[in-house]
């Protein structure tokens, strides 16, 4: 499977010649923080499978927390995050609300729901974590 996926502006783009894995929809307020809201929805895949356009345009940022956030510099997009650790060696997280492609993923899991935002309500039935797996 590939899927293509882009930022707002289009000055990034970006292609992943895998399936996603370990798809996560984070409730964790660094991830309120980079979506803007109530959670961040990202899947896993490997360095060696992604492939981008437009380096120059993407801009990266360093919490404190062990992860690098990677956004568009020109819209703001948020695209990919990576661990410090790792996990991070080998796997980029993908923002997948930059996809182009259609995906539908058949298994995710909730992380950080102790961060939840309160105006949000989980009703998906999937498994929830007060903080990760
Ligand atoms: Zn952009
Ligand atoms: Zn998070």
């Amino acid at each position: 499977m590939s899927y293509s996926g882009s930022c707002q502006c289009g000055a990034v783009k970006f292609q992943i010649n895998s399936e996603l894995t370990d798809i996560v929809y984070c409730h964790c307020s660094m991830c309120r923080k980079m979506s803007g809201s109530a959670f961040l929805a990202f899947g896993s895949v490997e360095h060696e499978k992604l492939q981008l356009q437009g380096l120059s345009s993407i801009s990266t940022y360093s919490a404190n927390t062990g992860a690098t956030r990677s956004f568009c510099s020109k819209c703001g997009s948020t695209l990919f995050w990576q661990q410090n650790g790792i996990y991070g060696l080998k796997y980029k997280c993908i923002a997948i609300g930059s996809l182009d492609t259609n995906f539908t993923p058949n298994e995710w899991q909730h992380y950080y729901t102790s961060c939840k935002a309160t105006w949000f309500s989980i009703n998906d039935g999937k498994r929830q974590y007060r903080e990760t797996s």
